[in-house]
């Protein structure tokens, strides 16, 4: 599928919401897998406040922002919704992981030992993730997967943090198919390393991550519509 196939076509988030779970379930059936155990993540970077309002009031809870200085600056105007969980998708600076403990449930980028030893002194109970970087050139952040037995081992050693899964960005392709590879390798290392949680797969490629065992689809484009560069 094009990229611009999953741009939305229709006017309402509940309607994009609508078609993203048609996706989400069509996908799963193919891979003879039950929806239930994917998570849909609506990730709501560069939209204000009311785009997470807004969702949660057709039912989302759980929601990925890739700034820590952004979302804090969104936080207050979403506190109220109980039960709503905020994960951080974005590379986190050592630097700001206290306020990224303050303001998250789940950081997905865990990507260094220092960095879940910052975490685990904020002192929170925290859900992490960690980012594996599986395409050597380009990708910035993300731990290399020989360095996983490593960074597993330091998490562990936090009683604050529950270490849930592996999360990947692949290098950007409008084919959607380009990622599978990555995807596949991601299901991997986590097999071998007996973790359980998959988060991989965006708008434009969610079907392929499904079948290659996504627990998790972070999914902005296909629900808020295209962002404005930031
Ligand atoms: C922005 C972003 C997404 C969502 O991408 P879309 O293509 O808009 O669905 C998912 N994961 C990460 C890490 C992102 O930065």
């Amino acid at each position: 599928m094009a990229y611009w196939n999953v741009l939305p076509a229709v006017e309402t988030l509940a309607e994009r919401l609508a078609a993203v779970r048609a996706r989400i379930g069509t996908a799963a059936e193919r891979a003879r897998r039950d929806p239930a155990e994917i998570t849909l993540l609506a990730v709501t970077k560069v939209f204000p406040a009311a785009a997470i309002r807004d969702a949660y009031a057709l039912g989302l809870r759980e929601f990925g922002e890739n700034y820590v200085q952004e979302f804090a600056g969104k936080a207050a105007e979403v506190r109220d919704l109980g039960g709503a969980r905020f994960h951080l998708i974005g590379h986190l600076q050592s630097n700001k992981s206290n306020q990224a403990a303050e303001l998250f449930d789940c950081i997905q980028t865990v990507d260094s030992p220092k960095l879940a030893r910052r975490l685990e002194s904020a002192g929170r109970k925290l859900e992490v993730m960690l980012e594996v970087k599986l395409s050597g050139e380009t990708a910035k952040s993300g731990a290399d997967p020989a360095a996983l037995p490593e960074l597993i081992a330091a998490v562990r050693e936090c009683p604050h943090l529950t270490l849930s899964g592996l999360m990947t960005m692949p290098p950007w392709s409008d084919d959607p198919e380009a990622a599978r590879p990555h995807f596949r390798r991601l299901r991997e290392l986590a097999e071998r390393h007996g973790l359980s949680g998959l988060s991989m797969g965006m708008s434009h490629d969610l079907e392929t991550a499904i079948e290659e065992g996504a627990t998790c689809v972070r999914v902005g484009t296909a629900l808020f519509g295209a962002r404005r560069k930031a």
